[in-house]
């Protein structure tokens, strides 16, 4: 049976513009090793230069296109000429809270060839996945500023959790922890110092662990949980966390895992009423943009992603088993890896493995 997946390609800013076009050769490449499946994208323009022409980020009605899309393949949203709060919010966020993309999950491993800032850690001893609570929080977005420039100046950024968002992010983080060998969650809290949402946190994790009696479970506060990560990566597998607490620990995890280049992650619907949007970690880099030296291996991871939300893991496997052939070779690392390989050297060392 044929199957023509749509793709909504966002490449965004600075070197989201080189990643995203190299993703896309790469998917090519995989269905012309299958020809039963075709991947067909839409391009879509929208970021800093079309801030700068239309004043905003994306048109008010952008959710439209993408309604019917299958996935969204992002790149990067980040202007150093544009406030970080509008490139953010007009863009990337309007889509995730747009399709209600609650679950940010981000995997971390040390791919083979790959070195660890930690000393001590082997590659086997470090594989983590952590689900970012995608919708509140601390990002909910409420709040506001008043008597500007005064002394009396005023600003707030509330930080809201209900218990509806809590319960289906929490669920669906023991639900993949289930999935994995390990069968183990930790809980991120802060529940000694935020003594009110944090509690109902710890509390409704007490309820939804009681779904899963074969998942193993513990918390951490997100503090001690900086130290656990570089002191005894062993120790954690999957991890759930509210928007602050997990964006700031997922940037460290793919500090530990070797470059920020490489770190994949997917703003996921479970419930697929919407399409999920799938994006490196990375930002815009301004400062190698153009060179051609971005890493484009967390943008084809963030395809494998893709590819496993689709219900396509075969063709998930082998891009994966491309990359890590790819990493395992010091010759095209590039230069955030310490390497001299450019971007291209890597896209065409993956497509070589695919087509294979
Ligand atoms: P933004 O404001 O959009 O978040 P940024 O430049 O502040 O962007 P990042 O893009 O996340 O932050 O990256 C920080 C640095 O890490 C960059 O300056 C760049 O040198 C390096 N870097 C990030 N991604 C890559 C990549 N894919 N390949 C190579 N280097 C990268």
């Amino acid at each position: 049976m044929n199957k023509k997946y749509q793709i909504a390609s966002i490449p965004g800013d600075g070197i989201g513009k080189e990643v995203i076009p190299e993703c896309e050769k790469v998917l090519h490449a995989l269905s012309a090793q299958n020809k039963n499946i075709e991947f067909n994208f839409e391009h879509f323009d929208w970021g800093g230069d079309y801030y700068r022409k239309h004043g905003v980020m994306m048109p008010e009605d952008g959710l439209d296109p993408l309604r019917s899309k299958d996935a969204i393949l992002f790149g990067s949203a980040g202007d150093p000429k544009i406030p970080d709060h509008i490139t953010l919010w007009g863009l990337r966020l309007k889509i995730c809270q747009g399709f209600d993309q609650y679950a940010n999950v981000r995997p971390t491993r040390i791919l083979p060839g790959i070195q660890t800032p930690l000393r001590n850690c082997q590659p086997d001893q470090l594989d983590w996945v952590i689900v970012r609570e995608n919708s509140e929080g601390e990002y909910s977005g409420l709040g506001g500023r008043a008597h500007q420039g005064h002394p009396i100046e005023v600003a707030s950024d509330m930080s809201i959790l209900t218990r509806v968002g809590v319960e289906r992010v929490q669920r669906y983080a023991f639900r993949l922890a289930q999935s994995r060998p390990r069968k183990h969650i930790t809980v991120i809290t802060k529940s000694n110092a935020q003594r009110h949402a944090m509690v109902m946190w710890d509390e409704i994790a007490v309820q939804v662990a009681k779904e899963f009696p074969d998942v193993t479970w513990d918390k951490e506060l997100v503090d001690a949980a900086t130290a656990r990560m570089v002191n005894h990566p062993e120790s954690l597998d999957t991890i759930v966390a509210t928007n602050l607490h997990a964006d700031v620990l997922s940037d460290l995890a793919a500090a530990l895992a070797g470059s920020l280049g490489i770190a994949p992650t997917g703003n996921i619907d479970p419930e697929r009423r919407y399409p999920s949007m799938f994006e490196p970690i990375h930002g815009s880099a301004f400062d190698i943009m153009g060179k051609g030296l971005a890493n484009p291996i967390g943008t084809f991871w963030s395809a494998v992603m893709m590819l496993d939300f689709l219900g396509e893991k075969d063709l998930g496997a082998k891009l994966m088993q491309a990359i890590e052939k790819v990493t395992a070779n010091p010759k095209l690392h590039t230069r955030d890896l310490g390497g001299t390989a450019m971007m291209k050297d890597v896209t065409d060392a993956v497509i070589a493995e695919i087509s294979k």
